[in-house]
């Protein structure tokens, strides 16, 4: 059986690496011991650095929360760059910074480490389907090479550019998922205070003009059904969305959509912290407009 190394066990990164224990002999490492616990009773084996993941496997996934932390777990004490061998892959999959990961990238380069960026969309549901797109950064060499075991993750496997690439179009996705995601929730809460069940208006604007992920997924699956639960954090949103702002910001563009929907996101924050489920979005708009959205 093959080995394959898997650092952050979260959220995400637990529905990805599930898709890979399948097949392979999965290396972890993540700051939660429940999260490790959780592979260890599935037979994987839980590192106690990243630098030891790296003296064991050949291809190592990241999936962090943040471009910082993928930092530290690949250049600081006992990170990966220590034990990491020659020819190795290290594939983020973090929503992450084009910048930073052009940085860790060209860093690694000199030691012959190959280090690119694969974040996913379609949220832990779509991992577990096996159908997540994942964008891939770096050159069609690395591509070719990674691809057979990015296949037995998902059917849904781009390339996307030079490395970098596939942060950057993650990151104007989810400010895109953001801006449709208010946008939404307003139409919706003006259609609930004009007497319209939102049931009824999301059954046919899903098949309407208006149609976007918010009314094909967020409202029918987590908000209506009562569940509120999506399984991913407004902290996370706040920052994909900060990444998109930074990429505007160095291409001097601007993004007064953008802008604004951040500020409806603050709202939210301000009233239930980063670590809230981004359903709890609608109950801003319910207390904002007064209209009842879920059950
Ligand atoms: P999460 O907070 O649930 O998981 C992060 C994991 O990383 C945790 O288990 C944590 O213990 C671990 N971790 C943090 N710092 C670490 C360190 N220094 N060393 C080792 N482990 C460490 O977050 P998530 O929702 O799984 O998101 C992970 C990444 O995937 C983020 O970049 C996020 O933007 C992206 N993403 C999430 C979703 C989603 O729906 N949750 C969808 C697409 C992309």
């Amino acid at each position: 059986m093959d080995k394959i190394g898997f650092i952050g066990l979260g959220n995400m990164g637990r529905p990805l690496a599930e898709r890979l224990i399948k097949k392979y002999k999965l290396y972890t490492y993540d700051l939660e011991k429940t999260n490790l616990q959780y592979f260890t009773h599935k037979g994987a084996v839980a590192c106690s650095s990243p630098s030891e993941v790296a003296s064991k496997v050949n291809h190592i996934f990241l999936c962090l929360p943040t471009s910082s932390i993928v930092e530290t777990v690949v250049n600081g004490d006992n990170g990966l760059a220590i034990s990491a061998k020659k020819g190795a892959y290290i594939i983020d999959m973090t929503t992450g910074e084009p910048e930073i990961t052009r940085k860790i990238s060209d860093k690694l380069k000199e030691k012959e480490i190959n280090f690119i960026d694969a974040p996913v969309s379609g949220g832990p549901k779509g991992a577990y389907h096996g159908n997540i797109a994942i964008m891939i950064g770096g050159t069609e060499e690395q591509f070719t090479k990674i691809k057979p075991i990015m296949d037995d993750i998902s059917s849904n496997i781009f390339y996307a550019g030079k490395i970098g690439s596939g942060h950057s179009i993650k990151a104007g996705n989810n400010l895109l998922n953001l801006i449709c995601r208010m946008a939404t929730f307003e139409v919706i809460s003006l259609l609930v205070k004009d007497g319209v069940d939102p049931k009824k208006a999301v059954e046919i604007i899903q098949k309407s003009s208006g149609r976007n992920y918010a009314i094909e997924i967020t409202l029918p699956d987590n908000i209506l059904s009562g569940k509120m639960v999506q399984g991913f954090s407004t902290g996370l949103m706040k920052k994909d969305a900060g990444v998109a702002t930074k990429i505007a910001n160095s291409n001097d563009v601007d993004i007064p959509l953008g802008k604004l929907s951040q500020e409806l996101l603050e709202n939210t924050i301000d009233e239930f912290g980063e670590n809230a489920d981004m359903s709890i979005v609608a109950l801003t708009y319910e207390k904002l407009t007064g209209a009842k959205i879920r059950p």
